[in-house]
């Protein structure tokens, strides 16, 4: 079977299911949890978000999804990445080979990762044509110069036969996207496309990334640490620290309600969002490697409205929507309904039930 088809994969069922996501990296110091028994999913056309500050395990979590791990780093036994309805978990290099030449495409921070200098950007995207098309010679250029058109880079016809240093930052990533498309994914994972890019530019990159997933139904994962650009471009959202997803919500539900402290930090650092204050308020601290054990609140420390009982209760995802089911938070101030002990001891007994066994275990 085809790791591409669509056919596998139930009308209504997410493009991409992750669960129970853990991704370790053993070190001769210690074991380092960057991924933690994350669970979320994509649905088709849709743009899911995933924020949070440098070191959560973001770019960890985009690298299990494409089999790109590398040791010492290991995907643990109980984790599961379903890509329209298969499991990906455990397949072969090739597989993974053919997945990344099909299905599922990502675009990294820095644009000079994906282009190699030496060759001209037409060149490298033939080869990708070549590749998973099986376009050669004069249809491959034809197709080369589409695709650069596609992604508004301008005089594609010359541009073509330019080589990467030739083009600025934005023009790079745009030819990183005209790349990514050659290969004519379902699910495009997007590591901080933005990031390196002045705000201008940043902006047309979202806009035209938008203007693709329109015309092309396409599934975007958009890995960002900043808030305001999953404003612009998010459906849902997931806010991740030290290994954890510790909220999901609907984009507007999560701005318009945020629950975590975290989440309330993070939404607080957005440049603009009080005006008249001079200084950017941020979080204090930052995030800590995840090398023990999720036996508490990782952020406690941090955390402005931290008790006794967050340095010993791991929180779970409860329920904090007012409407929408689909928002949870890992914290133990929720459920808000009930008393903070009656709260604390639904955290302590969903995460007594999920954490029967620890998965490192016999690794070290
Ligand atoms: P983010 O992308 O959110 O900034 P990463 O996913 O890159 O964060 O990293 C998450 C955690 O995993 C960090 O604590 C980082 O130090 C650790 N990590 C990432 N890659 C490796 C590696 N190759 N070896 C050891 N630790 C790693
Ligand atoms: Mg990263």
């Amino acid at each position: 079977m085809s790791m591409q088809t669509t056919e596998t994969r139930a009308a209504n069922e997410p493009v991409l299911q992750v669960e129970n996501l853990q991704t370790a990296f053993f070190t001769d110091k210690e074991v380092i949890r960057a991924v933690d028994g994350i669970s979320f999913d994509i649905d088709e056309g849709e743009t899911v978000g995933i924020v949070g500050e440098s070191g959560s395990g973001k770019s960890v979590t985009a690298r299990s999804i494409m089999g790109l791990v590398d040791s010492p780093g290991r995907i643990l036994d109980g984790s599961s990445i379903k890509f329209n309805g298969e499991e990906l978990v455990g397949k072969s290099e090739r597989d993974y080979r053919k997945l990344r030449g099909s299905g599922i495409a990502m675009i990294f921070q820095d644009p000079l990762t994906s282009l190699n200098p030496v060759y001209t950007v037409g060149n490298q995207i033939k080869e990708a044509l070549r590749l998973h098309q099986g376009l050669t010679g004069q249809a491959a250029t034809q197709k080369a110069i589409e695709l650069l058109e596609d992604v508004s880079i301008p005089d594609a016809r010359r541009r073509v036969s330019e080589y990467p240093h030739q083009f600025s930052g934005g023009m790079r990533q745009r030819a990183v996207i005209a790349m990514a498309l050659a290969c004519d994914p379902e699910l495009l994972i997007c590591d901080e496309p933005t990031t390196a890019l002045d705000v201008t530019i940043q902006a047309q990159i979202l806009e035209l990334l938008q203007d693709i997933q329109d015309e092309r139904g396409l599934s975007i994962m958009f890995i960002t640490h900043d808030m305001g650009v999953i404003a612009e471009i998010a459906d849902r959202v997931n806010v991740m620290y030290a290994g954890e997803m510790i909220e999901k919500a609907p984009v507007r539900e999560l701005f318009d309600n945020p629950k975590h402290p975290y989440t309330e930090g993070l939404l607080q650092s957005i440049p603009g969002m009080h005006p008249g204050e001079e200084r950017l308020r941020t979080i204090e601290g930052d995030v800590p490697t995840p090398n023990e054990p999720a036996e508490y609140c990782r952020f406690a420390p941090r955390c402005p409205k931290a008790f006794d009982a967050c340095d010993a209760v791991h929180p779970v995802n409860v329920n904090v929507g007012r409407e929408s089911t689909e928002h949870t938070a890992a914290c133990l101030l929720y459920p808000e309904d009930m008393s903070r002990e009656d709260a604390v001891e639904t955290h302590r007994a969903r995460d007594a039930t999920a954490e029967l066994t620890d998965p490192t275990e016999g690794d070290e």
